[in-house]
């Protein structure tokens, strides 16, 4: 997955997400990408987020929309971010080694999150003319 945050001069968010899905993935597979809330979630009131990696663990904690919850209770972008890999990786049942998730988010103040699981998790942020590659993860906090 390709996710995207954006946010104008005004202050207005947008976000997209665009998926090959998964590898030997069912037929009729879905995924999280698509849906609203899981994969992508902007309020504009209030920040957007957007998630990569195990659509099906993305579903279950309705990561993106939990990621804009927690921002708009006052958590900044990278402690929701935060939160919500810890969703996934503190259930009891987790396998969480064996999978990788990830997620971006801004605020409306324009800050920004990112957190995954596993490293290879890539995230760039473009400010001022200027790309950044920004990562931290789970395994590596
Ligand atoms: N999130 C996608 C899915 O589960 C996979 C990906 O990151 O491309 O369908």
């Amino acid at each position: 997955t390709i996710g995207m945050l954006a946010i104008d001069s005004n202050g207005d968010i947008a976000g997209a997400c665009t998926t090959s899905g998964l590898a030997y993935k069912m037929a009729g597979r879905v995924g999280d990408s698509p849906i609203i809330g899981s994969g992508l979630f902007i309020d504009n009131e209030i920040g957007g987020a957007v998630a990569t990696g195990l659509g099906e663990e993305v579903l279950k904690t309705v990561g993106s929309f939990l990621i804009v919850e927690l921002m708009r209770q006052g958590r900044s972008p990278q402690e929701a971010c935060v939160e919500a890999i810890g969703r996934i990786v503190n259930k009891k049942a987790s396998n969480y080694k064996d999978f990788q998730v990830g997620y971006i988010a801004i605020n409306k103040q324009g800050e920004v999150g990112y957190y995954s699981i596993h490293s290879g998790f890539s995230m760039t942020q473009f400010q001022d003319g200027k790309n950044e590659n920004l990562a931290a993860d789970y395994f590596n906090k």
